[in-house]
């Protein structure tokens, strides 16, 4: 997906500071963080949205949970954190490839507004 934001930062075509990589997942800081921790987890493989997954990429969802585990550990969150997925135009999503929102640091409001 050559016009893909997110592929082109899995690519090193765009700057990002690395937060996690392994074989399936990419994660980064957020450049505009919500919270002290902020870092988007992304399956490499181009998914545009959570509406998008069936029972033939559902493993993407699988990998990048056991990243945000593999994080939260490197990271010492222990206090806990949030993860957020925006899907679509009224959840909010401006990035049209699958990412979860880590967020970590301070104490989230719930609900979200
Ligand atoms: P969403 O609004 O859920 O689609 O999330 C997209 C996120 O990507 C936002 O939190 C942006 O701040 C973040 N973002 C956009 N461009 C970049 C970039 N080049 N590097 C890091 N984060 C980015
Ligand atoms: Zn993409």
């Amino acid at each position: 997906m050559e016009d893909c934001l997110f592929c082109n930062i899995v690519a090193g075509k765009v700057p990002s500071k690395k937060v996690y990589e392994d074989e399936y997942v990419y994660a980064f800081l957020d450049i505009a963080p919500q919270a002290p921790f902020h870092a988007v987890v992304i399956p490499k493989r181009h998914i545009a949205s959570a509406d998008e997954i069936n029972a033939e990429n559902s493993i993407e969802v699988a990998r990048v949970f056991e990243a945000i585990a593999k994080i939260a550990r490197q990271e010492h969150l222990e206090n806990g954190y949030r993860v957020v997925n925006n899907c679509g135009e009224d959840g909010g999503q401006t990035v049209q490839h699958m990412h979860f929102h880590l967020l970590a640091r301070r104490n989230l409001a719930w609900p979200p507004g």
